[in-house]
């Protein structure tokens, strides 16, 4: 192959983060494959997924790592962070507690990576209006004070699913194009 011919490949480690029961798993088996689980998984243990978006006419492929049930135990390995370019950050719409411990995932999540990281705060559950215990505008001022984005999705009904990792995925993009060129 020449040169010119060489495709530019673009591979980035993203990883999920927050409480239990937030709907992790489900937010990367529905963006991943497009899959929902009404009941959580057993499993402990790291597992990733990849899915590809494409960006400015290029395939970017996000490898994205899910804790598998590891913060139950308050033991997310600083290999779980490792590497990674982009988090996102989840907590429950339905479960203030969740949104309650989003400031304690971000000192854990800063204390292992640099300031380029992308990050996204995602409220998830939405289609939970009823049992709403976040509201939007809460969601959205901590972003702001923080410096993440933010979106509220739905693994349940696919709200923002696409939408949530493909900010995330360009953001990272960017990042490491403006490093580069
Ligand atoms: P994790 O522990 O953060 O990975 O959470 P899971 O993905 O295992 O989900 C925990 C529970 O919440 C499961 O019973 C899911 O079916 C449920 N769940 C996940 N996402 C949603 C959602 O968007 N809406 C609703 N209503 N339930 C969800």
């Amino acid at each position: 192959m020449s040169d010119d011919e060489t495709v530019e490949e673009y591979l980035f480690k993203i990883v999920i983060i927050g409480d239990s029961a937030v709907g992790k798993s489900n937010l990367l088996s529905r963006f991943a494959r497009n899959e929902f689980n009404a009941h959580s998984k057993e499993t402990i243990g790291v597992e990733f997924q990849t899915q590809s978006v494409e960006i400015d006419g290029k395939e970017v492929k996000a490898q994205i790592w899910d804790t598998a049930g590891q913060e139950r135990f308050r033991a997310v390995t600083s290999a779980y962070y490792r590497g990674a370019f982009g988090a996102l950050l989840v907590y429950d719409i339905s479960r203030r507690a969740t949104f309650d411990n989003v400031a304690r995932w971000l000192d854990e999540l800063n204390s292992h990576s640099d300031t380029t990281l992308a990050k996204m705060l995602v409220g998830n559950k939405c289609d939970l209006e009823n049992t709403r215990d976040v509201s939007l505008d809460e969601g959205k001022s901590l972003a702001e004070s923080e410096g993440l984005f933010f979106i509220e999705t739905s693994a349940l009904d696919s709200t923002n699913v696409w939408t949530a990792f493909e900010i995330v995925i360009r953001e990272i993009y960017n990042n490491v194009s403006r490093k580069v060129l």
